[in-house]
């Protein structure tokens, strides 16, 4: 299936119904706990990947929420977040999706687990060096 396509159909017409007019970008990357965000400042909403697979009206849930945010212009779920919402989603299909999306960020969360974990890539080189005065006797 072309989600890009759908995705760029999805923001278009929610654009357009919320009268937002800026340019509005969308990324789709691979995140394992979560399910989609908000850039405010450069307008660029990321989408996990794995949960395009869940379908269209979960796709709209995750744009249409992410434009609510811009929109308003802030992260809140307020009531007033919530009343537009739910002008386009209904709140039991609201819940129903937003229980879809938990289920399916549980499943990478597990299946992810079972892998042997990889080291962090954490500076611990370089706070070796400079801490442990070990460090000091490869350039002695
Ligand atoms: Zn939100």
């Amino acid at each position: 299936m072309n989600y890009a396509g759908l995705v760029e159909e999805i923001l278009k017409k929610y654009k357009e119904e919320l009268g937002i007019s800026d340019e509005v970008r969308v990324k789709i990357k691979k995140y394992k706990t979560r399910s989609a965000f908000i850039n405010l400042k450069t307008k660029t909403i990321f989408i996990n990947e794995n949960l395009l697979e869940l379908g269209e009206e979960v796709v709209k849930y995750l744009i249409v929420h992410e434009l609510i945010h811009l929109k308003l212009n802030n992260r809140y779920h307020s009531a007033e977040f919530n009343r537009i919402l739910y002008t386009y989603i209904s709140p039991e299909k609201a819940s129903e999706i937003r229980g879809l999306i938990a289920n399916k960020l549980m499943t990478i969360m597990q299946t992810s687990k079972t892998k042997i974990p990889e080291p962090r890539p954490k500076s611990t080189g370089e706070s070796a060096f400079n801490t442990t005065p070990s460090g000091k006797l490869s350039g002695a």
